[in-house]
């Protein structure tokens, strides 16, 4: 359903809610990616020094930073995409099953800054890890029927009540009326409970994914970083938007860095990365449009 597939883009993105989310521009990375002869699909980044052409640096670099947070993670059970998108938006997001999309604008203004592209990678990789998409749809299917239900129990009870009161029929417009005001209320209470959810992934997007980019050893304040960064943008927030205000962000981000004892994460990661120290291999995905960084299950 094209709304629900909207709302799925909306709310597992790393800031604003915006249509353009849905205008991408795959073939052109695809093509990209195999006339690329650094970049070729038994390439290993980290023990070679390939020399890129400038457009596919963004490429290694969102490579070897996402291949760090998921090995350091123990989530390289199972591969992960990812794609680089050509509109210069400040915006990434989680999409479809182990997919990971970026802006190129976005890598523009967080250029060469390692903790802030580990901060965003790790906040959508924990969209995925939290099943935030399938949670959102399980409570979109139920929340509509129980919402449906009392809608249809509140309109019974009213023509009761009205029959009660008076013999006189009720006008066939006056139930309209009942009726849409009673429709307005549920759908109302419905985006309210939609938007909490969606806001509250978010937070738990960004606090997981703070500790999975401690794991990978980079500097804590790259998330700190990035949500200032978003902070800025003219359209940062509006009653209905999908995302928390960016200043609420950033308040719970400090709360969440005072609650990790950082050392322990590090060490957790450190360890992990110690004894699985072989760079993930990077692939053209099946898909043929974005990258695929396999799991460590593949033969090397
Ligand atoms: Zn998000």
């Amino acid at each position: 359903m094209a709304s629900s597939y909207i709302r799925k883009i909306f709310f597992t993105t790393l800031g604003l809610n915006s249509s353009v989310l849905l205008n991408l521009n795959t073939p052109n990375f695809a093509q990209a990616i195999s006339q690329s002869p650094s970049l070729s699909t038994t390439t290993n980044l980290s023990s070679s020094t390939p020399q890129l052409q400038p457009k596919n640096s963004n490429l290694e670099w969102f490579y070897s930073v996402a291949e760090r947070v998921i090995r350091a993670n123990g989530l390289d059970d199972h591969p992960w995409r990812f794609q680089i998108t050509d509109e210069y938006h400040i915006n990434a997001y989680a999409d479809e099953l182990n997919k990971i999309v970026i802006y190129k604008g976005l890598l523009d203004q967080i250029h060469g800054d390692d903790a802030a592209l580990a901060f965003i990678i790790s906040h959508e990789l924990a969209h995925h890890t939290q099943r935030h998409s399938g949670q959102q749809e399980e409570a979109e299917t139920s929340l509509q029927e129980r919402l449906l239900k009392e809608a249809e129990a509140e309109y019974n009870n009213w023509i009761a009540q009205e029959r009660r009161k008076s013999k006189t029929p009720i006008l066939p417009a006056t139930k309209d009326v009942i009726k849409q005001r009673i429709i307005i209320q549920k759908k109302q209470e419905f985006d309210r409970t939609m938007q909490a959810l969606s806001r509250q992934h978010e937070f738990q997007a960004d606090e997981i994914g703070y500790t999975y980019m401690i794991k990978a050893g980079y500097e804590i304040n790259g998330g700190l970083r990035v949500l200032n960064l978003l902070s800025r943008l003219p359209s940062d927030y509006t009653e209905i938007s999908s995302h928390p205000p960016t200043q609420q962000r950033i308040n719970a981000l400090k709360q969440v860095m005072n609650k990790y004892l950082w050392f322990a994460l590090w060490m957790d990661g450190y360890e992990r990365l110690k004894n699985n120290p072989q760079p993930l291999k990077l692939d053209l995905s099946e898909d043929g449009v974005s990258l695929r960084i396999n799991s460590r299950f593949v033969s090397r």
